[in-house]
């Protein structure tokens, strides 16, 4: 979009650049096309677009596909946005709250937008949670913002952003803009920054929850060293420094990414745990081999009951919070079955001796880290398309946080149960088939 349409659609609109929403309108074309050539777009490839504005980078991004979403909060320009792109989705929200879990239905997107600069970080945390399935995100951002996410440790700017953001995405830093492209100018310069998914097995494997309540604590003052600040909270400090080769008197941005992830694997007293290992750690299991009315026959290795396909056991548990949503866990990338699925908030075979509420209580306290009381809800038979298994669904209430062992588990979220009926509906694929019959049979006992 040229200066002068810029202003005359303004003018036609009877509107005037609002400061409160961060409103500094792109008018350079050359840009924007440079920018939207950068979400790598084909025809039919999905996008959402946050704060579109007049539709600076719009008009190129519908050119190369029509399947795009516009996220707007200025409701002064959503009925302009929905006439100019009818093709597109127009919704008119706030990034910072917008339920990108509703995005998971939609499969695999782009996410793009020039930000407005007031709540750019805000956008930027609900745009990198664990369930966003995008494969791709661009921004312009303040460019102090920008190099903060793109820093080196060891740098000023390698702050606490830089590693929450960078644990699950890698950030590079494409170009500086000057602030003349936009009306009106700002005071500052902006940064155009690339945000890809991490690979999996890309940096070391830890719990989520874990590496961030570290990562707060580690940056909260930034002047103290880490052993000031950290000591509590790991046990010993002098120990994890040990283990990470680092000096005792550390501080907080000193540590790489992947030191991060070390930091907040590690355990007092024990070696690091290699996740691929405890994985792969489970093959000589030994489970109850049973009948077709589920009594105890005899006992087999995993390796031979699912080889030969021997009827054993499992249970799986659902648990909700007080909100009624419900945790599912996605599977870890070393799971031999359905690896980096998402599935019921634990599951589990039962191994030989135990029974299916013993099993329930072991798996809620291996998964998630959590005790709670447990319910039984449903059972489903052994049969061919059940991996010859008897499942016991079980539920428990929790309100989290739970500790997620990263062998088992890639990552946790909440779920309402109308969401995860849409994305069920629409991607049956993104589950574990032992997820898809648990949560019909829950449905099922709940009528
Ligand atoms: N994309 C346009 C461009 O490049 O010219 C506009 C960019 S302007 C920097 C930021 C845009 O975000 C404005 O359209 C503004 O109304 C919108 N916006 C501000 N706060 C928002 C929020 N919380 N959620 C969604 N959009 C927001």
């Amino acid at each position: 979009m040229k200066l002068s349409e810029l202003q005359s659609t303004l003018s036609s609109l009877g509107t005037t650049p609002t400061r409160s929403l961060g409103q500094n309108f792109l008018h350079d074309r050359n840009l924007a096309d440079w920018i939207t050539a950068q979400l790598q777009l084909a025809p039919g490839d999905r996008w959402l677009e946050i704060g579109p504005g007049l539709g600076a980078l719009t008009e190129h991004a519908q050119k190369r596909s029509t399947n795009g979403i516009l996220l707007e909060k200025d409701d002064r320009l959503i009925g302009f946005l929905g006439e100019r792109y009818p093709g597109l989705e127009v919704v008119h929200g706030d990034a910072c709250r917008f339920d990108t879990r509703n995005l998971l239905a939609g499969g695999p997107l782009v996410v793009f937008g020039n930000l407005p600069y007031y709540v750019s970080s805000q956008i930027l945390f609900n745009f990198t949670a664990n369930s966003v399935p995008a494969k791709l995100q661009l921004y312009t951002l303040q460019r102090e913002l920008a190099e903060r996410l793109a820093a080196q440790p060891g740098t000023k700017e390698f702050g606490g952003p830089t590693a929450l953001i960078g644990r699950r995405w890698k950030v590079q830093l494409l170009r500086t803009l000057p602030p003349q492209v936009f009306l009106p100018v700002p005071t500052i310069d902006s940064s155009v920054v690339l945000l890809t998914p991490r690979a999996p097995g890309e940096l070391p494997a830890c719990d989520g929850g874990r590496f961030n309540m570290l990562v707060k604590l580690g940056f909260s003052q930034r002047r103290k060293q880490l052993g000031n600040l950290l000591g509590k909270a790991l046990g010993s400090w002098p120990e994890a420094a040990a283990a990470l080769g680092v000096p005792t008197t550390a501080r907080a941005e000193s540590l790489s990414i992947s030191q991060w992830c070390q930091l907040a694997a590690w355990k007092p007293g024990t070696a690091p745990e290699d996740p691929a290992a405890a994985a792969q750690d489970i093959h000589g299991e030994i489970f109850d081999v049973v009948d077709a009315q589920d009594q105890v026959t005899g006992q087999a290795t995993r390796h031979e009951v699912h080889g030969k396909n021997l009827r054993h056991r499992a249970i799986h548990i659902l648990v909700r919070n007080k909100a009624g949503e419900v945790f599912l866990q996605r599977r870890s990338q070393w799971k031999d079955v359905c690896p980096l699925k998402w599935d019921s908030s634990a599951a589990g075979h039962v191994n030989a001796g135990q029974d299916y509420p013993e099993t329930a209580a072991r798996e809620l306290r291996e998964e998630l880290g959590v005790e709670a009381p447990l319910k039984w809800v449903a059972k489903a038979d052994a049969a061919e398309n059940t991996g010859h298994e008897f499942v016991h669904l079980f539920e428990a209430a929790h309100e989290g946080p739970f500790h997620l062992p990263p062998a088992e588990v890639d990552c946790g979220e909440w779920f309402e149960p109308a969401q995860l009926e849409r994305w069920l509906a629409a991607r049956p694929e993104d589950f574990a088939p032992g997820f898809r019959r648990c949560w019909a049979l829950w449905k099922q006992a709940r009528g």
